[in-house]
């Protein structure tokens, strides 16, 4: 079997309510599709977010990245070996994880078919039966964080994620106690400053939300600096969480030894596919450090497909309970409510459509049309996996 053909595909997905966080407002999903065909006309598709203000990298750098230097890095090449493919595609261009776990994900998509396999299987197998869901709060005052998780506490969530760090602490103090004060003490509750705050802003936060008994504390001050978040970490009763400073296997040993997180997230654009997911994941678990696996915000179904292949394939025995929630093991590309499966495979056929129209420029442009227009009908609830 053979690499025949890839393509990158960009596509702009409207969210159904733009995600608000420090740093950046996410409306609209500007994210990229991959599709890869070998001669024996099995297709592999996977997906990355562009996330200028966290990874780096934008839609066009993304598209940039797989069609100039990671495609020709691996076409020809049998999509099976993809430990060597990584590899091939790390010596022709350093960084840009989104680009090269877009690529990854379709390349075990494309093995997984090959082996009439779920992707799971390749990944260590089915540890559970599901994953749980968290919502993400980020509004403009703290009614409204306080109202909108009372509203999707009815829908069945569990677990709340507030955004902080946009304004001032004393709001986000406010939001955090009026948040558990509507969701009362049996739910989750954990904040993520995105790097918006210095230690000293950190801490007075840590302790005016002493009372909202946060699970976790997100990524509050830049990636960075390590002796900051080991500060914060001395400092604080509640467990420091590290994201943007977890790219890699190599980021979650220099975390451990130096004490600046309790628990770390790892993530498929930022680890470059399942392959470096699964080295950050066993470096955590050989230093002990409890994770936390996550998609990026406004990822659609087949980055959330992805995250929870990963989800559902490593053992969670030391992190905080998993409940069962609407992701279930064996539906490979869902959002709770949003594109589905169904959906992805029609995204697949427009652009099998489009790639035997002869003027490719025209046809790539008519099928984005359509796949946007498919987005509209299908709202992205984008942050709904955590
Ligand atoms: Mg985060």
């Amino acid at each position: 079997m053979k690499i025949e053909r890839i393509e990158a595909i960009g596509v702009s997905l409207p969210l159904a309510k733009p995600v608000r966080m420090a740093g950046a407002e996410v409306a609209t999903a500007e994210n990229v599709v991959v599709r890869v065909q070998t001669d024996g006309g099995l297709t592999g598709w996977g997906e990355c977010a562009s996330s200028p203000t966290f990874s780096g990298e934008t839609q066009g750098s993304i598209l940039a990245a797989i069609d100039g230097f990671l495609a020709p890095a691996i076409l020809g090449e049998d999509p099976m070996r993809r430990e060597a493919l990584g590899a091939a595609m790390e010596r022709r261009l350093a960084g840009n994880h989104g680009a090269k776990a877009a690529v990854d994900m379709a390349l075990h998509d494309l093995a997984a078919k090959a082996l009439h396999a779920p992707v799971y299987e390749l990944l260590g197998g089915r540890s559970r039966e599901a994953a749980r869901v968290f919502w993400h709060l980020g509004n403009a005052n703290p009614e409204d964080d306080a109202r909108e998780a009372t509203a999707r506490m009815r829908d069945g969530f569990t677990f709340f994620k507030l955004k902080v760090g946009t304004t001032t602490v004393e709001r986000d103090i406010e939001a955090a106690l009026a948040v558990r004060e509507a969701v009362g003490p049996e739910c989750d509750l954990c904040a993520d400053a995105n790097q918006a705050w210095s230690v000293a802003e950190a801490l007075r936060f840590a302790r005016g939300a002493e009372r909202a008994g946060l699970c976790f504390f997100e990524q509050p001050v830049e990636a960075s600096d390590l002796a900051g978040m080991a500060a914060i970490a001395r400092a604080c009763a509640v467990p420091i969480l590290a994201d943007e400073g977890i790219f890699t296997a190599e980021d979650v040993l220099a975390h451990a030894r130096e004490g600046a997180a309790q628990i770390v997230s790892v993530k498929l654009l930022k680890a470059g596919g399942f392959t470096g997911a699964l080295r950050a994941i066993h470096a955590a678990e050989t230093v002990r450090l409890p994770l936390h696996l996550t998609g990026k915000v406004a990822e659609a179904a087949l980055g959330k497909a992805g995250i929870t292949v990963n989800k559902n394939a490593i053992p969670f025995d030391r992190n905080p309970p998993m409940v069962a929630s609407g992701i279930r093991i064996g539906t490979p590309a869902v959002t709770t409510r949003g594109m589905g499966e169904k959906e992805m495979e029609l995204i697949g056929e427009l652009v099998l459509r489009a790639l035997a129209t002869p003027d490719s420029e025209q046809a790539l442009a008519m099928v984005r049309g359509e796949v946007e227009a498919l987005c509209r009908r299908f709202p992205l609830y984008a942050d709904r996996l955590g």
